[in-house]
C-alpha cells in the first residue's frame, strides 16, 4: 500500500482551526465562541502547547494570557515575532486570527523538520484578547507586550460580573503583572497573517495580499434632543423631530465618505420614546470613520460635525456629538513589504498591496517594533460569522510565502 501523501501546511493549519471550532475550544456546542479567559481559551492555549512544544519551542504564558513558544536561532538578541488572536467574537468564524497563528506555527514546525535555525529566534504568539468580546477592551495582549496597556483590569467586568483581575487570576496569573510593560528591546518585527476579512482579494483572483497599513479610525457618539409630541396633534412646520435629523445625519455620513473615498458607517441607533404615535424627542447614533491617513478621516470628521450642527440648528434641535475612540493609522513596514513581495513574485504571483479596514493585534505592536501583515483570501470576503471560509491551497500559498520571507530575512 503506497502511503498517502503527507498534509500540506496550509491543510494542517486549516484542519487544527476546525478542530478549534467545538468544544472543548468553543463555549458553545455547536457555535464557534472562545473569549478571553474562557476554559475554551484555556483548551485551545493547552492544544497549541502541545504543538509548539512537540516542535521543540519553548512555551510560557504571558501575563496578559498570550501564549508564546519561542524557537531558538543561532545568534542571541534578535527576534521575530510571527501571530495574531486566538479569540473570537460570538459565533464567529474558525480562520479570523487562528489561523494566523496556526500558519506561525507550521511555518516552525516545518524548520524544526528541515533541523533549521535562523539567524534570528522566532515566537509564536497567540494573543488572547483582541476582539474584546467579554470585557470590553481589544487587544490587551498586544498592547501589554508593546507597553501600552492602560487599562486597570480590575474595572473590567463581563456580563457575569467578573472582573478581568479575577479572571486571570483563574488563569494562574497575577493582575498586578499586567502593570509593568515587558519593555523588549530583542524584537525587530511583528509579522502577523490574517484572512483579509474583505473582498479585495477575491475580486483580484488573489490568493494573498501584502498589506501596506491599517486604517485610522475615529468612533462618535451622536446624542441629539428634540421634542416628544403628539404624532397626530402636532403640525408638521411645528416639529422639533430628533429622528428625521438622525436619518439627515446617516446620510450626511454617506455622502461625505463616498466624496472622499473612505469608509463611513452609522451602525447603530436608538430612538426614545420610541412609540409609533409620538414624534422621536431623542435619537443617539454611532458615527465610525475610517481611512488609510488620518488626514482624510480628520477631514471627513470636521465635515460631519459642521454638516449636523448645520442641519440641528434648521431644524430646532440640540446636538452633542462626544468622541469615543481615535486610533491613528498604522503603517506597515515598507523593507518588509519588499521582502513579501520578493517572495510572493518568486512563487510566481503579482504582488498585490491593500489597506486594512479591519484593526489588527499589529495595530497596536507597532509601538514596540517595525509590523508586517500578509493577508489571506477569505470567501466573498466574509467573516466575524460561522461562514467564514479560506481554501487549503491559500493557506499553503499563505505559508510558502511566510516560509520564503524567513529566508529573505536570513540572507538580508
Ligand atoms: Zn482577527
Amino acid at each position: 500500500m503506497p502511503d498517502a501523501p503527507p498534509a500540506s501546511l496550509g491543510e494542517i493549519a486549516l484542519s487544527r482551526c476546525d478542530l478549534f471550532k467545538r468544544p472543548p475550544y468553543s463555549e458553545e456546542p455547536r457555535a464557534l465562541t472562545r473569549r478571553f479567559l474562557t476554559q475554551a481559551h484555556r483548551a485551545a492555549l493547552a492544544a497549541l502547547q502541545g504543538w509548539m512544544e512537540a516542535a521543540g519551542m519553548a512555551v510560557r504564558l504571558d501575563p496578559a494570557a498570550t501564549l508564546i513558544g519561542r524557537y531558538e536561532g543561532t545568534q542571541p538578541g534578535r527576534t521575530l515575532l510571527i501571530g495574531s488572536h486566538i479569540d473570537s467574537v460570538r459565533d464567529g468564524g474558525a480562520y479570523d486570527g487562528a489561523l494566523g497563528v496556526m500558519l506561525g506555527l507550521g511555518v516552525v514546525e516545518e524548520l524544526a523538520r528541515q533541523g533549521r535555525r535562523l539567524p534570528f529566534a522566532i515566537e509564536v504568539l497567540a494573543f488572547g484578547d483582541e476582539e474584546g468580546s467579554r470585557f470590553h477592551a481589544s487587544m490587551t495582549g498586544s498592547r501589554y507586550l508593546a507597553g501600552t496597556l492602560a487599562a486597570d483590569p480590575a474595572g473590567l467586568v463581563d456580563e457575569a460580573g467578573v472582573t478581568m483581575a479575577a479572571a486571570l487570576r483563574g488563569f494562574g496569573l497575577d493582575p498586578a503583572a499586567l502593570q509593568a510593560a515587558p519593555a523588549r528591546k530583542d524584537v525587530f518585527l511583528y509579522l502577523e497573517p490574517h484572512i483579509e476579512q474583505g473582498p479585495v482579494l477575491e475580486a483580484e483572483g488573489l490568493p494573498v495580499g501584502i498589506v501596506t497599513g491599517i486604517a485610522a479610525q475615529t468612533r462618535l457618539a451622536v446624542r441629539l434632543a428634540g421634542m416628544a409630541n403628539h404624532a397626530g396633534t402636532t403640525p408638521m412646520p411645528l416639529r422639533r423631530d430628533a429622528l428625521a435629523a438622525a436619518a439627515e445625519a446617516v446620510l450626511l455620513v454617506e455622502r461625505i465618505a463616498a466624496a472622499a473615498g473612505i469608509t463611513g458607517t452609522v451602525g447603530a441607533l436608538t430612538v426614545e420614546p420610541g412609540m409609533g404615535n409620538v414624534i422621536p424627542g431623542h435619537c443617539q447614533f454611532s458615527v465610525d470613520l475610517r481611512a488609510p491617513l488620518a488626514e482624510a478621516r480628520d477631514r471627513a470628521e470636521a465635515e460631519f460635525r459642521a454638516g449636523l450642527a448645520e442641519l440641528c440648528a434648521r431644524r430646532g434641535i440640540a446636538q452633542e456629538v462626544r468622541l469615543v475612540q481615535r486610533l491613528a493609522p498604522c503603517l506597515c513596514d515598507a523593507a518588509a513589504q519588499s521582502l513579501l513581495a520578493e517572495a510572493i513574485a518568486g512563487l510566481g504571483l503579482h504582488p498585490f498591496r491593500l489597506a486594512s479596514g479591519a484593526g489588527h493585534d499589529a495595530m497596536s505592536l507597532a509601538a514596540l517594533c517595525p509590523v508586517a501583515m500578509l493577508f489571506i483570501r477569505c470567501r466573498a470576503g466574509v467573516s466575524h460569522n460561522p461562514a467564514e471560509s479560506v481554501s487549503a491551497a491559500d493557506a499553503e500559498m499563505a505559508a510558502r510565502v511566510m516560509l520564503d520571507f524567513l529566508g529573505r530575512l536570513e540572507r538580508r
